[in-house]
């Protein structure tokens, strides 16, 4: 199978996490399957390189700021692929340009356009583990975008229907999609399975657990969409029709 993995934040926020995540895709890699993986900026990198531009400038330009947010995501699919490296999984990261993740060029918020995939084909012929570094792309120009925050959700979704994967699963700090915040509501109750549509409704509100724009992608090609936890084992949200 090819099965397209994704890694949220808190999911690599320190190297024991990060350890946890390889051995996951270790496993799976072992059983025979091939993965890509797409990788969040560690904790709240994010968060903090924002934090400093105003330190530079009150109005940086926007693809100024694209190159630098897309840097946490890059430092993370490195360090992923040290850590499949290190289990003996053969593994390379892939920034989003190099994966060829092609986008419009509305810079912070950009939308999917569309995969050059032979890159990451190749590497998966040869036998790699590819770790793409998510929320990022590139633009007809050739300048990197980001998809707005939350955005590597829509790079694993867009990865998993762009490559025909089997399976696309987002891992994350909750284990799946609740009808609220779990965090803020514990009577809050878990979906085993949610539509499209309703999903969308959720993540419009505002709902971080999934990017809006990967709902769509996802019922636009298809693509079940499996929510689960870094931390909790079970089956978590499948989102499908
Ligand atoms: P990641 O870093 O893995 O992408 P996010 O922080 O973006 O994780 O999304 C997960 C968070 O979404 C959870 O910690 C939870 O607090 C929040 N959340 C908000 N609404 C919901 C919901 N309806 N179901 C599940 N989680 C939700
Ligand atoms: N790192 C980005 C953010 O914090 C993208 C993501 O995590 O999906 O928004
Ligand atoms: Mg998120």
């Amino acid at each position: 199978m090819l099965i397209v993995q994704k890694y949220g934040g808190s999911s690599l926020a320190d190297a024991d996490r990060i350890g946890r995540a390889a051995h996951r895709v270790a496993e799976l890699v072992n059983d025979g399957h091939k993965l890509v993986v797409v990788v969040s900026a560690q904790g709240d990198t994010t968060d903090l390189l924002l934090e400093k531009v105003p330190q530079i400038t009150a109005a940086p330009p926007p693809r100024e700021l694209d190159a630098y947010l897309a840097s946490g995501e890059q430092m993370s699919a490195a360090l992923m692929a040290m850590a499949l490296e290190k289990l003996g999984i053969p593994a390379v990261s892939l920034t989003g340009w190099q994966a060829g993740l092609m986008t419009d060029s509305i810079h912070g918020d950009a939308r999917v356009r569309g995969l050059r995939g032979d890159r990451i084909r190749q590497e998966l012929h040869e036998g790699n583990t590819v770790v793409v570094a998510g929320f990022q792309g590139v633009d007809a120009a050739g300048d990197i975008t980001t998809l707005g925050r939350g955005g590597s959700d829509t790079t694993a979704v867009a990865l998993a229907a762009f490559l025909g994967a089997d399976r696309c699963m987002i891992y994350t700090d909750v284990d799946g999609v609740y009808d609220k915040d779990p965090r803020k509501f514990p009577d809050a109750v878990r979906f085993e399975r949610i539509g499209y549509e309703p999903m969308l409704v959720l993540a419009r509100e505002g709902a971080q657990v999934l990017h809006d724009r990967c709902v769509e992608l996802g019922q636009r090609y298809q693509v079940p969409i499996q929510v689960l936890s870094s931390f909790r084992p079970g089956e978590g949200t499948m989102v499908m029709d």
